[in-house]
């Protein structure tokens, strides 16, 4: 097939915090080079016109972004010093920060909230409104923006150097085969290309399997946050208050937590965050936020609200000890990509416009010498690991390792870890650590009787009111997908649905799957049952590419402009 090849000199996939502050500081960067140069206050060669691309799969930048979310500040001004005067859109400053221990009837507050959860200084934001107005900063710094263009594959030369990436086709109806408006994707080569495609993402996992980039690391684990956005009937929940709990309806050998914050206009922004490293296949993250509504303390803060949207999203939360080789020939990782989250202070934006800003000094050294080899490259991780993210990451370095002993254990560790600089108590073998699909244990294992599932949240009923099924949240997450194309969920053997995957664990794409994408139905008259994929309602959390325990779940990306819309979340 031919296919048109677009040179630039710098591509970013995905138009993130991180990509989009990368972008915008490149650009500037070049600008202020090839200004000095010219004006004889710099000696050197003007690198003159530097084309810089930023790709997006979803229909605006922003559109797949979600996040809590608080922001710690530090990187954005750093990257706009005068963000506050320039519109940056704040929801509010955090005023109050609340920290709740919930059993199952009673909310106890902490007398004092834990150091990694005072969020004085800090802005409660939105990620996608955040996103847009950066985007616009780009486009105002001449970067180019690309939405509805996913990158579908990594360009390599002969020598496993990355050349660049290969966008989506579009066009192709759901047998794969050309519709009248079909379009081939574009061959975009660069000189460098900069992955900033959030947690899991799908070129990522295939570079980092290629390259062995984890090679001596920690396998990556993943937390999944469901979320709604709520219009509150009056004041009750002030803008700038910020609630996180721990407790219900976790029990103690799940990590999990919920967070509940106040934005303008009485909108209340909650939603509970689920470890992708639990052990009871039964466990569902969408149900646990709905149990976690249900407690009296925030049911009570929902009365005679209404429930305005849904999103779902993964988080990268294994910290500093999975931190991948995040550079090789003609490519650099940045934020969630990269595993920049610290996820004891379930924050990342900071880290991942401050790795942005990295990758940019990087690229702008590479271009002048002229050398976009690793060698070169490597700069990038000695940028990191001198500025202030490194540091950070390693004193909450046992943070996560430490739940897989439980809560109680967990949060003594995470108390001695701040007198101690970030050593904990006890000995994680981390020879031993494992990718969290692998803590999943068998139906078996909890008695669980394959026909009867229900077990774990038999208390659970959604009334339409306060809790509300998958479907219903779906809806409100403004999903699109075009039916005619093939699904982008790829299941490697369907055969191991209706069979092991039956009897061992019960199917629990059905449950890990925020969006009801999975759906095991009749397969004709035989009795059997068979794997049913309703791709059009996925959010593109990536959970099911993460949590399967087969791992024959490959997530790839879908027609450009197809996913969630989380405009305002
Ligand atoms: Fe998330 Fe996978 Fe479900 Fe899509 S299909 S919503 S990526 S779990």
């Amino acid at each position: 097939m031919e296919r048109e090849t677009l040179e630039m000199d710098v591509i970013f996939v995905g138009a993130g915090p991180a990509n989009l502050s990368g972008a915008l500081h490149l650009a500037r960067l070049v600008t202020k080079h090839n200004d000095a140069i010219q004006r004889g206050v710099r000696q050197g060669k003007p690198l003159g016109q530097i084309e810089i691309a930023v790709i997006e799969k979803g229909a605006s930048v922003g559109a797949h972004l979600l996040s809590g979310a608080v922001m710690d500040p530090r990187a954005l001004k750093e990257l706009i010093p005068d963000f506050l005067e320039s519109g940056a859109p704040l929801e509010s400053p955090v005023l109050e920060d609340y920290f709740l221990y919930l059993t199952e009837r009673r909310a106890i507050r902490s007398p004092i909230t834990p150091p990694p959860l005072r969020n004085h200084g800090y802005y409660i934001v939105s990620l996608n409104r955040l996103a847009a107005w950066l985007g616009e900063k780009c486009e105002e710094a001449g970067v180019n923006i690309f939405p509805e263009f996913p990158g579908a594959e990594m360009l390599y030369n002969e020598d496993d150097r990355v050349i660049g990436v290969r966008t989506g086709d579009k066009g192709i109806d759901k047998e794969g085969k050309r519709k009248p408006n079909f379009e081939p994707g574009v061959d975009l080569r660069a000189k460098v290309t900069v992955l900033g495609e959030g947690s899991r993402g799908s070129l990522t996992k295939e570079l980092t399997q290629r390259l062995n980039l984890n090679a001596g690391r920690e396998p990556q684990v993943y937390s999944i946050g469901v979320k709604e956005l709520w219009e509150l009937p009056d004041d009750r929940y002030p803008a700038g208050r910020v609630t996180h709990t721990l407790g219900f309806p976790s029990d103690s050998h799940t990590y999990g937590g919920g967070w509940i914050y106040g934005m303008q206009n009485r909108i209340l922004n909650i939603g509970y965050v689920t470890g992708l490293d639990y052990h009871d296949p039964l466990i569902d993250p969408h149900a646990e936020f709905q149990q976690f509504k249900t407690h009296p303390y925030v049911a009570r803060l929902l009365a005679g609200g209404k429930m305005i949207r849904y999103g779902a999203k993964t988080i990268a939360a294994g910290g500093y000890f999975a931190i991948p080789r995040i550079y090789a020939d003609g490519v650099l990782l940045v934020g969630d990509c990269a595993g920049f989250l610290n996820s004891q202070r379930l924050k990342g934006i900071h880290s991942a416009i401050k790795s942005g800003m990295l990758a940019a000094e990087t690229i702008f050294e590479a271009l002048v010498a002229e050398d976009f080899s690793a060698r070169q490259l490597q700069r990038y991780e000695q940028l990191v690991n001198e500025s202030w993210i490194v540091p950070e990451l390693r004193k909450v370095r046992n943070f996560h390792a430490g739940f897989r002993a439980g809560r109680w254990p967990a949060l003594f560790n995470t108390g001695l870890q701040f007198v101690t600089g970030g050593r904990a108590w006890g000995v994680f073998d981390r020879a031993k650590a494992e990718p969290g699909h692998q803590a999943m244990k068998k139906l078996s294992a909890y008695g669980y009787r394959g026909d009867d599932l229900s077990q774990r949240y038999q208390r659970l009923q959604f009334d339409g009111t306060l809790t509300f099924n998958k479907l219903t949240d779906v809806y409100h997450a403004a999903v699109s997908h075009s039916e005619d194309q093939p699904a982008h969920l790829h299941v490697l053997d369907l055969n191991i649905c209706s069979t092991r995957c039956a009897e061992e664990y019960g199917n629990p794409c059905q449950r890990f799957c925020p969006a009801a994408v999975y759906e095991m139905v009749e397969d004709g008259s035989n009795g059997k049952r068979k794997l049913q994929i309703n791709f059009s309602n996925c959010v593109h959390c990536k959970t099911c590419d993460i949590m399967d325990p087969y791992q024959i779940i490959n997530w790839v990306t879908p027609e450009g402009g197809g996913g969630p819309d989380y405009k305002g979340m």
